[in-house]
């Protein structure tokens, strides 16, 4: 008797731990969760670990849960009994990509005027199917929107990565976006901080207008919230910015004020700054001397080269991402690359340049992370822009392991997140991309992502991306 209830128990409680660990999906996502298994094993796999580590051959990844409990050479590792085994011959293993310039939008410009609208369905799933497990979703047009879609991802009703929310855009009058408010006072810049930060925004970000004022006041209301403050600057320079305290700086060095001669004090010159920006010697002192500084501040830099890519020779949607559109947009997207073909030298050139400067940054000891930024000229779409990153990071001239560890462990220590994710070591959550395919012998393999992990749980990449097809613009 007493045996039997002893059993009970521990019946009970085993029930009771495989049912908290495991998390319940809704229907809508049900059909992408292609592994919940509560033990799995991705045997003789090519491991990149995201720390920067060498590439490794041959390794057996074990997760139990959402945590992974065991790693190493394949001949070494026990598989516990029960596991489900993949055999990860031919592939490679990658960390969920963590990025920072991220957005939920998506632009519709209209009469000229460069607008944006909310993709509450499509893009949280794109990131996802992309190899993206957190995000940063730096500067939101519907922030009561980002906050219900994190709720719902969650709660396991919708597919999407874990979310680190930034709050709306902080601007003065300049910026010709509708969506974008405008603030009149530095105090108005600390009440939105105030406001949103109560409401679970994690950061925030400032914008073309504001002045050294409100940049100083927004930085110390959101420090004091324990939150970080980061810009896509112009009216003040990434020197000023820099030494008022803001934590990163948006778009590698494609912003940057600093070189215009005779720049006005809170005033972007938007066409001098383009201009001086490709006048700079690729080896200014000066440019030199402004990552110094970013360095000795401790400024994050994020690189978001895929909104910047030339058309000639380049993809119409970049990661191959063309079918992801909706008729219309799809359409005009084409015809508006086929009518700029052979017309970029200039900004070929000055692409090249910023890509330079990015890696100069990096080599002094900068602090550099990854986004994309799906903006612009609509060529740029999560999930697809996502694997792109990393492709251009090679082309920048940054090694594989470097570019995966900027594309994962750079943004998550940023934003803090590292203790959890970010890389791929025992303790960890088991946030992972299993790509059919070596990554090493060629880095266009990122396309062709089999399994993303999230705690644990194997979302079948290839069936989202298929299901969103023709969507994007629309959703
Ligand atoms: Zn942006």
């Amino acid at each position: 008797m007493k045996n039997k209830s002893l059993l009970t128990i521990l019946a009970f409680l085993v029930l009771n731990i495989s049912t908290t660990q495991a998390q319940e999906f809704s229907r809508a996502v049900m059909p992408y969760v292609s592994i919940q298994e509560s033990v799995v094993a991705i045997t003789n796999v090519k491991l990149i670990d995201g720390t920067g580590a060498p590439i490794r051959n041959n390794q057996t990844i074990i997760f139990t849960g959402e945590n992974i409990t065991a790693m190493g050479n394949s001949n070494e590792v026990s598989i516990p009994e029960g596991a489900k085994t993949i055999d990860g011959t031919g592939k490679t293993v990658i960390p969920g990509l963590v990025m920072l310039h991220e957005h939920i939008f998506y632009p519709k410009p209209f009469d000229g005027v460069f607008s944006v609208a909310q993709m509450t369905f499509t893009f949280p799933r794109l990131y996802l199917a992309g190899g993206v497990t957190t995000i940063r979703t730096a500067g939101s047009i519907e922030p009561q929107t980002d906050i219900n879609i994190r709720k719902s991802i969650e709660a396991g009703r919708m597919l999407g990565p874990k979310m680190d929310l930034t709050g709306p855009f902080i601007e003065r009058a300049g910026t010709p976006v509708p969506e974008v408010g405008v603030i009149e006072s530095s105090q108005q810049g600390v009440e939105m901080v105030n406001y949103w930060s109560d409401r679970g925004i994690n950061s925030f970000k400032v914008y073309q207008n504001i002045t050294k004022e409100d940049l100083t006041q927004v930085v110390a209301a959101a420090h004091a919230k324990g939150k970080k403050v980061t810009g896509h600057i112009c009216s003040v320079t990434y020197q000023e910015a820099a030494e008022i305290g803001i934590d990163n700086i948006e778009h590698g060095f494609f912003q940057s004020s600093d070189f215009v001669d005779d720049k006005v004090d809170n005033f972007c010159p938007a066409f001098k700054r383009g201009q001086a920006l490709g006048e700079l010697d690729l080896n200014s002192p000066k440019m030199k001397a402004l990552m110094d500084l970013l360095i000795e501040k401790n400024v994050t830099i994020t690189s978001t080269l895929p909104v910047f890519e030339p058309y000639t020779d380049r993809e119409v949607v970049l990661g191959g991402g063309i079918d992801a559109m909706s008729p219309e947009i799809k359409e005009s997207l084409i015809a508006g690359h086929t009518r700029r073909q052979g017309r970029d030298e200039a900004s070929l050139a000055q692409f090249k340049k910023q890509m330079a400067w990015e890696k100069m940054f990096y080599e002094a000891g900068g602090k550099l992370a990854a986004g994309t930024d799906p903006t612009g000229a609509g060529r740029t779409v999560a999930g697809y822009a996502n694997q792109r990153v990393v492709e251009l990071f090679i082309e920048a001239g940054f090694t594989l392991v470097e570019a995966i560890k900027i594309s994962s462990l750079n943004g998550a220590e940023y934003l803090e997140r590292d203790a959890e994710v970010g890389s791929l070591v025992v303790g960890k959550k088991a946030d992972l991309v299993l790509i059919n395919g070596d990554l090493e012998a060629d880095v266009a393999n990122i396309r062709k992502m089999e399994i993303v992990f999230k705690n644990g749980v194997g979302f079948d990449s290839q069936k989202i991306f298929e299901s969103m097809k023709g969507k994007v613009g629309m959703h």
